[in-house]
């Protein structure tokens, strides 16, 4: 049996996961914001393994501006090594019919036969709408399937008729097929611009394709066909000549002859139903002027309240305080030094490991609730009409709308927080949003906030307010200073977003989509927690004292020696100690290391730690509470923790961002809490 391969193309939304998840048996990620999907992802076909479908990024046109187009277009073209589809089942969004036969009319031109499928037809027949696939599939000139991917309903009769076009190998764009005939004036450039091309582009890839994509101005197109200067040149003066015949930009031109098309093919077979769904009901009213902000802050306060006041707490004070606290230390001490374990060994797997990746995975129940209460508000649709929302505000300051979802996620953790920011279109915004993310508290940042409002400032509950307030406004002053940099000065771009209809959310998808964030956790507590905890223990327990290197005191181990070289740096920000600076760096490990570190440094249970810190910042300035707050900000504001910086790398793809990003968190942390401290202690001193 021959393979072959089916690529799935179409609009952001449109349903092309859900359809790939019902064809293979997958179960990736169905998001419910467009560019979920920026990498492509294959996989078998259920009923017949010789069939490969792969699941492309959302598009709306074949252009090259988007790393989604540029993936989904040269994918198409098999532009990749030796993965070139057989068979394009373009998923049609069918409530949005007209934008989504845009791309259509394009994949047409691919020279890869095309199957339409008209998805969501759910939708569309609650909404009355009416189309007549018949008359749609003799207009296109493509064979036309109505289905619901989530019903798993009109399914199999596309991959049937896709397995056909394969083996058929009706080539619609190489065979001569088009769905739009432009006008005299361009088909004339194009062929011209064909000929002149035509020996660059074998016989198996299509020329029209590439002659529209030179007449739209791709220079990238000129690139991959390794166009000489002299064609180039050529091809330019026909596309300045039709501009000037047509009096328009030759991009406009074709886009809206594309229309023109698809209108004209739609009123034809197509009638749209009068009904308001109970999506346009809803969203009137959440999204309204004055009633969306009020609605989207009762909502996160409810979910904060579930996940960080109530459940989730109390599993996860249960997991701190009994399972890491009273259960698993005694016994694993105990089943240690029964099986004759040296003290050391004993210190190093109790208190290093356990202790430093128990911190972590204490968290856990508390991220299960969050992320558990975040999948269910983006599975039902509400998240898509947050960003759409807050994108006006946003964009003053050098952000996207879509910013809000890293935000939001970052107040669990930053990982996840940085990773959201795929979706965002524009390249300086994303960057903008990565730098920024990990100003807002995270819950290992949490330990932090209580253990300075409890040491010095009596357990108030402005010091956790102010906390997350100083994280929101350096998120607004940092947007402001990074965009009004050359490399991250952003242009203003259409916000361009699907608003998908609301919908029940299925169990499958969240339960996924949650275990893959607490996976991630998990992973992070194992590894580099693991390892980092380990080193922390070492470097603190043991030192040289007397000129012989052996287990000592804290204050006369490596670390502090370390500590101690450093510790200067922090006087101007009034905690010099060298203990606080250990605890910062011990904080680039994972946040949670600043309160365990003192804890280890003062050999105290974290119920007695207060007392000891509170000492230690009365020495470190007069101006305790000043010393202690400009602590607190320089930790919430520094380099995140390594596994946050590892993502920061990922997300930037590039080391020099990385380290900008790094430069940038530090020295705002510095300059904020040293002015916030500077000034606080003055004014002390005047008052
Ligand atoms: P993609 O961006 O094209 O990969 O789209 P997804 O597969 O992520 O789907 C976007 C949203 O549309 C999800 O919430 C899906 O559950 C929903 N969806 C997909 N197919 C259908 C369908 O046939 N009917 C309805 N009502 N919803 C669908
Ligand atoms: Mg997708």
């Amino acid at each position: 049996m021959k393979k072959i391969n089916i690529a799935l193309a179409g609009n952001p939304n449109s349903g092309k996961t859900t359809v790939f998840n019902a064809l293979t048996g997958g179960n990736q990620y169905v998001g419910n914001w467009a560019g979920v999907t920026v990498e492509k992802k294959s996989g078998k076909l259920r009923s017949d393994k010789n069939v490969t479908v792969t699941d492309l990024p959302g598009i709306y046109a074949l252009s090259p501006y988007s790393p989604e187009e540029v993936v989904a277009g040269s994918f198409l073209l098999g532009e990749m090594a030796d993965e070139k589809p057989d068979v394009i089942i373009n998923v049609i969004d069918s409530s949005n019919i007209e934008r989504n036969l845009y791309l259509t009319t394009q994949l047409a031109d691919t020279g890869i036969p095309v199957i339409a499928l008209l998805n969501m037809i759910d939708i569309s027949q609650k909404r009355g709408d009416k189309i007549d696939p018949k008359i749609l599939s003799a207009e296109l000139g493509l064979p036309v399937f109505e289905a619901s991917a989530l019903r798993g309903k009109g399914l199999t009769d596309a991959v049937n008729a896709a397995k056909n076009a394969a083996a058929a190998k009706a080539s619609p764009g190489i065979s001569g097929h088009r769905i739009v005939n432009f006008s005299p004036e361009i088909e004339d450039a194009i062929t011209r611009i064909s000929k002149i091309i035509k020996n660059h582009v074998t016989s198996d890839k299509p020329v029209r394709f590439y002659a529209l994509s030179l007449f739209e101005k791709d220079s990238l197109t000129a690139d991959k066909l390794g166009l000489n200067e002299t064609e180039r040149a050529k091809i330019e003066s026909i596309v300045k000549e039709t501009e000037i015949l047509l009096n328009d930009d030759s991009e406009s031109i074709i886009s809206s002859q594309r229309y023109d098309r698809v209108s004209a093919i739609l009123t034809s077979c197509y009638e749209k139903g009068g009904k308001k769904s109970a999506t346009d009901v809803i969203d009137n009213v959440v999204t309204n002027r004055f009633l969306a902000l009020p609605i989207f802050a009762v909502i996160m306060f409810l979910v904060y309240y579930i996940s960080v006041t109530t459940i989730g707490t109390i599993a996860t004070n249960w997991v701190n305080d009994t399972l890491f606290t009273e259960i698993i230390p005694p016994a694993v001490t105990n089943g240690l030094e029964s099986a004759g374990a040296s003290a050391w060994l004993v210190s190093l797997i109790v208190d290093g490991i356990i202790g430093g990746v128990g911190a972590i995975l204490g968290f856990l129940p508390q991220m299960a609730v969050l992320f558990l209460l975040l999948s269910l508000l983006e599975d039902c649709g509400y998240m898509s009409r947050i960003a759409f929302i807050l994108d006006r505000l946003f964009r003053k300051f050098g952000l996207s709308g879509k910013s809000f979802i890293p935000f939001l996620v970052s107040t669990g953790c930053g990982v996840p927080g940085i990773m959201a920011s795929k979706p965002i279109e524009d390249e300086k915004q994303r960057r903008i949003t990565i730098m920024t993310t990990t100003f807002i508290p995270c819950s290992a940042k949490l330990p932090i906030i209580a253990l300075i409002a409890g040491a010095v400032f009596g357990n108030s509950a402005w010091i956790a307010f102010s906390a997350y307030l100083a994280g929101i406004l350096s998120i607004i002053v940092s947007g402001l200073i990074l965009k009004s940099t050359k490399a991250l000065k952003t242009k203003d771009m259409p916000f361009i977003m699907e608003l998908p209809a609301y919908h029940v959310p299925r169990a499958a998808n969240i339960l996924n989509h949650v275990w893959i964030q607490l996976r991630a956790f998990i992973i992070k507590a194992g590894t580099i927690i693991f390892l980092a905890s380990a080193a922390v223990w070492f470097l603190s327990s043991f030192g040289v004292e007397n000129g012989r290197f052996g287990m000592v005191d804290a204050d006369f181990s490596f670390l502090a020696d370390f500590g101690k070289i450093f510790a200067p740096i922090f006087i101007p920000l009034g905690f010099g100690q060298w203990q606080f600076a250990v605890s910062s760096l011990t904080g680039l490990v994972a946040k949670e290391n600043v309160v365990s570190t003192l804890a280890v440094l003062f050999g105290t249970s974290e119920s007695g730690l207060g007392t000891h810190v509170n000492v230690l910042f009365s020495a470190a300035h007069v101006y305790a509470p000043a010393a202690a707050y400009s602590f607190l900000l320089f930790n919430l504001l520094c380099a995140p923790c390594f596994a946050a910086i590892a993502a920061v790398n990922r997300e930037m793809g590039s080391a020099k961002w990385t380290m900008i990003t790094l430069l940038y968190q530090t020295g705002f942390a510095y300059i904020v809490s040293l002015a916030v401290f500077q000034i606080w202690s003055a004014a002390a001193a005047i008052f």
